[in-house]
Formats: C-alpha cells, structure tokens, sequence
C-alpha cells in the first residue's frame, strides 16, 4: 500500500503563478508515488473571514485550476473539508487533549491577533488543533510542508503522541516532507505574490490579459533608460524567466547586463513564455468551465471517499476514548 499524503489549502479562488509554481506542481508531481488526499480547507478560512459571499465561487475556480492543472480524482481524493463533518467532530474530541499553552505559543496566532485585534474568534486559536484533525482523520503519514510550515506539523505530531499516549496507539504521527517551495515575487518584485496584495498573475488569464499584467511589473530601478546596464540578479522579471525561459537564462542576463536587450520587449518574451506554457493548462481549463456539474461531481465523489475513511478513524477514536 502507498503511504498517504494529505495536504490542504484555503479556498482562495482562481490560482496564480505562484500558487502554480508554489504548490499545485508538488500536488500533481505526488499523485504517482503516493495515496493523495488534497482539501479545499472552506472551514479555516472562516477564522479570518469577515465575509464569505464569495466562498463558494472561489472553491469552484480553486478546483477547476487543480483540475486543469493536472489533479485527477481518479488518483487522488479532492474535496471541501466541511463536506466531511467528522473533521469537526474530531477537532473537538482532539481539543480536549491539547493543552491551551501549546495553542497560545504558536507564532501565528500571535500574528493573526495583531492583523486582525476585531475579530479574535475561538476558532483562530484552535486553528492548529483543527489542522491536526484534518491530517489524522485520514491517518495520512507524510504532509508536503516549507520549512516555514514545520513547527505547525511538528504541534500535530505533539497532539497525535498526546492522544497516544493517553488512549493508545491511534494516530500515525505525520512526517514532514520537506518541500523546497520556490519564493514566487509579485509585480511589485518585493512582497510574495498574493492576490490580496493585487500583484499575482492569475493562471486563467488570456494571453493579452497576462502580456498586460507583466508590462505592470516592476524591474531593475537603475535601468531608466534603454541604453543603462541591468542588473537581472535584482529582478523580478529576470527570476520568472528562470522558471518559464530556464534555457535561455545566461543568454538574458548577458544581454540585460549589455543594455542588449530593453526591459519591454524583456517582458514580452516572458509573457510568450508563460503563456505557451500554460497553453494547454487553459485549453483544459475552459473545457471544464463548460461542465459546473463536473466540478460538483468531483467533489462529491471525493467527500464520499474521504468519508469513508473519516468513519472509521472516528469509530475507532470513540471506541478507545471509552465514548462507545
Ligand atoms: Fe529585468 Fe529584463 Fe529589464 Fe533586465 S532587461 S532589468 S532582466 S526586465
């Protein structure tokens, strides 16, 4: 049997060059190796969610971007985490081991009450108690983290040995794999690319909305003028080439040091690039868009999947928690 990846990401809608880059490559690169489990985490956004009109919308894009970028159900499992109730029913079961002074550490929560001092709900606190029932619900054994991410999969780990320890051997205690997720820029070449910053390039752009969006992008600020030097090691735009353009990347920083080549006919071939890459990810991408009922399938299916597994972890927790 396959080990089980589980991993899950907020439902942030259509999906950038930096989700792209950053994540979804790693998703579809897994699905081989390994028994997949990928969730749209609707729940977790309710803790920084003033509004949720647009929730369900941005679930869907999610999906059709995971789908056209090569997630496949017949793989792997995808779904919405509150399409399985037992996330939540786990979460409270797990709450009762964890103590609040492992909760009340944690580096992000301190920063989400400072963003967000209006609105310090219960669940921001509980927020790591709920990512560990999202990964041992599906006794999934290895999550794809950034080293930025260890100290939250090392918390769950701590929360499944304390539920070991307590009631008996239940969890697998997750192992991290460890992902090198490339930093993708946004156009203002210093924040990380973000929708909420407004400086991403969404995947489902057409080709002249994407050349439009590059030309906005920030370069190397010493290049006024055609005719000054460059300096690519600085820019923005020099970097995507690295992921798009990999082959030519010598060749461009040459004639950028040069003054050979100008910042807009720069960004053209970067557009080209992007867009012949993601050439067929849009065609897929359409095609799907014609089907909202597919979407809905997909997802059904995989909440059904999933609730399998969640049913029996659940027994299984209750009958050792004495709650049978
Ligand atoms: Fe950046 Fe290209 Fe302009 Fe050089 S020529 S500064 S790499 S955009």
């Amino acid at each position: 049997m396959k080990n089980r990846v589980f991993s899950g990401a907020r439902p942030t809608g259509r999906q950038h060059l930096g989700n792209y880059l950053g994540a979804i490559q790693n998703y579809v690169n897994l699905q081989d190796e390994y028994d997949c489990i990928y969730c749209i985490v609707d729940i977790h956004a309710l803790t920084t969610l003033d509004d949720t009109s647009s929730l369900q919308k941005n679930i869907h894009e999610m999906m059709l971007d995971w789908l056209a970028a090569g997630l496949d159900p017949r793989k792997s499992i995808l779904f919405v985490q509150s399409h399985v109730p037992e996330v939540t029913e786990l979460h409270t079961l797990l709450s009762m081991v964890t103590p609040l002074s492992w909760l009340l550490r944690v580096p992000t929560f301190k920063e989400k009450v400072k963003l967000q001092p209006q609105n310090v709900n219960y669940g921001l606190v509980g927020y790591p108690v709920l990512m560990t029932a999202d990964i041992v619900l599906y006794k999934a054994g290895v999550v794809p983290v950034g080293e930025d991410q260890l100290p939250h999969l090392e918390l769950a780990r701590e929360i499944a040995r304390r539920f070991n320890n307590l009631f008996g051997d239940t969890f697998p205690e997750p192992e991290a794999k460890l992902t090198t997720f490339p930093l993708i820029l946004g156009l203002d070449g210093k924040e990380k690319m973000s929708k909420q910053l407004d400086n991403d390039i969404e995947l489902a752009l057409s080709d002249e909305e994407t050349a439009a969006r590059v030309m906005e992008a920030v370069t190397d600020p010493a290049r006024r003028y055609r005719s000054d030097p460059g300096h690519p090691k600085i820019c923005n735009i020099f970097r995507l080439h690295g992921y798009f353009n990999p082959f030519q990347s010598d060749n461009l920083a040459e004639q950028c040091r040069s003054a050979e080549i100008g910042c807009v006919d720069c960004k053209k071939a970067l557009a080209q690039e992007i867009n012949s890459t993601l050439k067929s990810f849009r065609e897929r991408r359409a095609k799907l868009a014609e089907k909202p009922e597919y979407i809905v399938n997909v997802l059904a299916d995989g909440a059904s999947r999933a609730r399998v597994i969640a049913r029996e972890t659940i027994k299984e927790v209750k009958q050792n928690m004495r709650l049978l």
